[in-house]
């Protein structure tokens, strides 16, 4: 029988065996660190270096460094080797000031390779699978990111790119796909198109798995994803910071994501304090590298709000388990005194089943006062329906809204596609009140 690890020993090794893996990682990762010009002054600064790291909780006596560290150091404030042993960069857009940048050397880019098979792996692909990634290739890392990975665990990969749904649906059918990665979004905006083209995904393609992630979504989404394609949809989590994909998966038990332990240190802090939470509470996300050389980072603040799921995995990978990422800090908002976050309104949306694949919310003033409205595609049929439907639904939502979030939104129901589609991740949220 074939093992259902990619790696036995790594997945499931004991609690005190991956602390004490994790221990000798961090102290390579700190003299790896003090070569980058950023840590070897900050680590002068805490006084603190490998020799004073006998247990993962002294990983505490360490500074955070933060999104605006490595905008304020940008571009080789982080990097510890030489340029000549860098192979590749991947950074963010910088249309809002200096872009973030990653570097890797070939160790780098061969363990994120790694990490992104077993991350599969454990979703249950093979390489028997036929592999459509869906997304964009270039210096956002889910290109190739999922490239390098599909091909380490052995697949026939497609590297189909973002966009183009006519052309996504054909390669589909022509090569038979069995798994798919694309963004959540998006997949709602694709199964419109086999609509109008009268196909069954569930029934005119071989797809039985989808990879989901790199933007915040409900269980409620993943379930219509499922439902929608006739297939199981595996939440991946990661970010360019900490490589890209592959810092932590779902296993095909679908309870939490599995955080890859030897590669990462994993704290949840209150992110006023900074104080670690209790296990099972919520707060930010804060990880170190244990495997990267080019540009390790601390105890870096991804801004990212969950929490460790106690208990062990039915699976039996020792790794812990996160929750759901439900957003980031900075995606809520604050309307009419409430705190907000988009994700509380998808999930009321969602389980709304004349609801569509798209919505906006939009934040705005008028006389003065808060205004939050909703903007919600509905499906296409119920959208021909009769007014007097259409004003029952809406004002149905507008109540499982303010249960929800305690605030009462302006509910527009509109047709399909009336929405405008953002290249990339979805834009949930607009706030005009920002104008000047
Ligand atoms: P950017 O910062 O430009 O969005 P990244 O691609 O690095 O670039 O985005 C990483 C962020 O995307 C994460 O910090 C997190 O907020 C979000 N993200 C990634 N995967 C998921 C996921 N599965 N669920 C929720 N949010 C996710
Ligand atoms: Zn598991």
């Amino acid at each position: 029988m074939t093992s259902i690890y990619w790696e036995p020993e790594l997945e499931t090794l004991s609690r005190n065996d991956l602390q004490k893996l994790q221990v000798e990682r961090l102290k390579k990762t700190l003299g790896f660190a003090g070569e980058s010009s950023f840590y070897k002054s900050k680590l002068q600064e805490c006084g603190i270096s490998a020799d004073d790291i006998k247990c993962v909780e002294d990983i505490r006596k360490l500074p955070f460094t933060t999104k605006q560290d490595l905008r304020d150091h940008f571009p080789y404030g982080f990097l510890s080797l030489d340029k000549k042993e860098i192979i590749r960069l991947h950074s963010s857009s910088g249309t809002t000031g200096n872009p973030t940048v990653i570097y890797h050397n070939r160790h780098d880019i061969a363990s994120w390779a790694n990490l992104m098979a077993r991350s599969l792996y454990t979703a249950g692909v093979r390489d028997t699978d036929v592999f459509q990634n869906i997304c964009g290739y270039g210096l956002f890392t889910g290109g190739l990111g999922f490239q390098y990975g599909i091909e380490r665990l052995g697949c026939l990969s497609i590297p189909a790119g973002a966009g183009n749904s006519l052309r996504q649906i054909k390669l589909m059918q022509d090569y038979g796909t069995t798994v798919a990665h694309a963004i959540p979004s998006y997949l709602g905006r694709l199964y419109e198109v086999f609509e109008s083209m009268n196909l069954d995904p569930a029934k005119d393609t071989k797809l039985h798995t989808l990879v989901i992630g790199a933007e915040p979504h409900t269980d409620e989404q993943r379930r219509r994803i499922e439902d929608m394609y006739g297939v199981k949809a595996y939440n991946s989590f990661g970010l360019s910071e900490m490589n890209g994909p592959g810092v932590a998966f779902e296993c095909t038990y679908q309870d939490g994501l599995h955080i890859w332990e030897d590669a990462y240190i994993v704290e949840i802090v209150d992110p006023e304090t900074l104080e670690p939470v209790p296990d099972g509470e919520v707060g930010e996300l804060v990880m170190t590298t244990l495997d990267r050389q080019a540009n390790p980072l601390i105890r870096y603040r991804t801004r990212d709000l969950t929490r460790i799921i106690p208990g062990d995995c039915a699976c039996g990978r020792s790794h812990r388990r996160l929750d759901r990422i439900t957003g980031r800090s900075d995606d809520m908002f604050i309307i009419k005194g409430c705190n907000v976050f988009p994700m509380q309104i998808e999930k009321v949306l969602l389980k709304v089943p004349e609801v569509g694949s798209d919505y906006l919310i939009t934040l705005d003033r008028q006389n003065d006062n808060d205004e939050m409205i909703v903007e919600v595609e509905v499906k296409k049929d119920w959208f021909r329906g009769d007014i007097t439907r259409l004003d029952k639904l809406t004002k149905q939502i507008t109540h499982q809204i303010r249960d929800e979030v305690l605030a009462k939104p302006i509910v527009k129901l509109v047709e399909p596609g009336a929405i405008p589609k953002t290249e990339g991740k979805a834009v949930r949220v607009k706030d005009l009140r920002k104008r000047s």
